[in-house]
C-alpha cells in the first residue's frame, strides 16, 4: 500500500494516538513505510476557554521518540521524521530557522490560520460568505509560498472547504481558478509536491483535500510530485481512502507518487 505520509500522534495537541499503535496498523495494511508528521503551529491562538498554548511541539522529545521507534521497527517498517508545519508569512525567519534546525526527513507545510484565526473554529469567520473566506484562504497560501518555501509538500490545499458553512456543497474550485493557478505554479517552481490529504474522505467531502480538478491541474501545469497523506489522527483512519487516492492520481496521468527521506524525493510506482 501507498506509503502513508501525514500522520498524528499525541505529540499533538488535537490526537491521543500512541505512535506504536499507528505504526502497527500501517504494518497490518502493509505498509513499507510511513511519515510521522505531528502538528506545530508558531503563534498559534491561544484556547480562549484553557488559556492553553495549543499546536506547540516539543521536537527534543519527539525526536527522541522517532528515532527510537525507527531503530525498534527497523526490520517491519520504515518510519521518517516529520513535522507539519502551520504557515504564516510573518514567522518566516523562524520557520526557516526551525526546519534547518532539525533533521527532518519530510516538512509539511499547511495553512492552518486565516488572518490569524482558525477555521476549523466555526465562529471565527460567521459574518464572511463561504465564497469569500475560501478565496481569501488561496490568496493568503500564496503570500505564504511567496515568504516561505523551504519545505516539501503542501498539505491539503483547499482544507478550508471543510469549515465553510456548506462544506463541499457549493465548492466550485472553477470558481477559484486564477488564485489556485497561483498557487500551482509556485509550487512547480519552488520544486514543493503536492499533497492529496485523504482527510477530506474521512470528513464526508466525498472528494480528498485538494479537489481531484485541482490535482489534474496541476499535472498540466507540470506538477509531478505528489504525496499521499490520510492525516490520521488514531490508528483506524491510517490509510484512509488510498485506492480512492491512487485511482484519482492515475486518472490525472501520474505514475508515481513521492515520499521523502532526509528532504530529497524518491518516486514510487502507483
Ligand atoms: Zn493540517
Ligand atoms: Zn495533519
Amino acid at each position: 500500500m501507498i506509503a502513508d505520509c501525514h500522520m498524528h500522534t499525541s505529540f499533538s495537541t488535537d490526537s491521543k494516538a500512541c505512535p506504536e499503535e499507528m505504526i502497527e496498523r500501517a504494518i497490518a495494511l502493509g505498509m513499507k513505510e510511513i511519515c510521522i508528521t505531528d502538528h506545530y503551529d508558531m503563534d498559534y491562538p491561544r484556547n480562549p476557554r484553557t488559556g492553553e498554548e495549543e499546536f506547540q511541539l516539543d521536537t527534543p522529545a519527539y525526536q527522541a521518540k522517532i528515532r527510537e521507534l525507527q531503530e525498534r521497527y527497523r526490520d517491519r517498517i520504515q518510519i521518517r521524521f516529520g513535522v507539519e508545519l502551520g504557515l504564516q508569512a510573518h514567522l518566516k525567519g523562524q520557520m526557516e530557522e526551525y526546519v534547518r534546525r532539525w533533521p527532518f526527513d519530510f516538512v509539511i507545510g499547511s495553512m492552518h490560520l486565516l488572518n490569524g484565526k482558525d477555521p476549523y473554529d466555526c465562529e471565527s469567520f460567521q459574518d464572511m460568505e463561504d465564497r469569500e473566506m475560501y478565496r481569501a484562504y488561496f490568496r493568503a497560501t500564496s503570500e505564504n509560498l511567496r515568504a516561505f518555501h523551504e519545505f516539501q509538500t503542501l498539505g491539503h490545499l483547499d482544507y478550508v472547504v471543510r469549515y465553510g458553512k456548506s462544506k463541499g456543497a457549493e465548492y466550485r474550485c472553477g470558481e477559484y481558478r486564477d488564485e489556485i493557478d497561483e498557487i500551482l505554479k509556485l509550487l512547480v517552481e519552488y520544486q514543493i509536491a503536492l499533497e492529496v490529504n485523504t482527510g477530506g474522505l474521512k470528513y464526508g467531502l466525498g472528494f480528498p483535500n485538494p479537489h481531484p480538478e485541482i490535482i489534474r491541474r496541476y499535472r498540466e501545469l507540470g506538477g509531478e510530485m505528489v504525496t499521499v497523506g490520510s492525516d490520521a489522527h488514531e490508528p483506524r483512519h491510517v490509510g484512509f481512502g488510498f485506492d480512492t487516492a491512487a485511482e484519482l492520481l492515475r486518472e490525472a496521468g501520474f505514475q508515481y507518487y513521492t515520499q521523502f527521506t532526509d528532504k530529497k524525493p524518491v518516486f514510487v510506482k502507483l
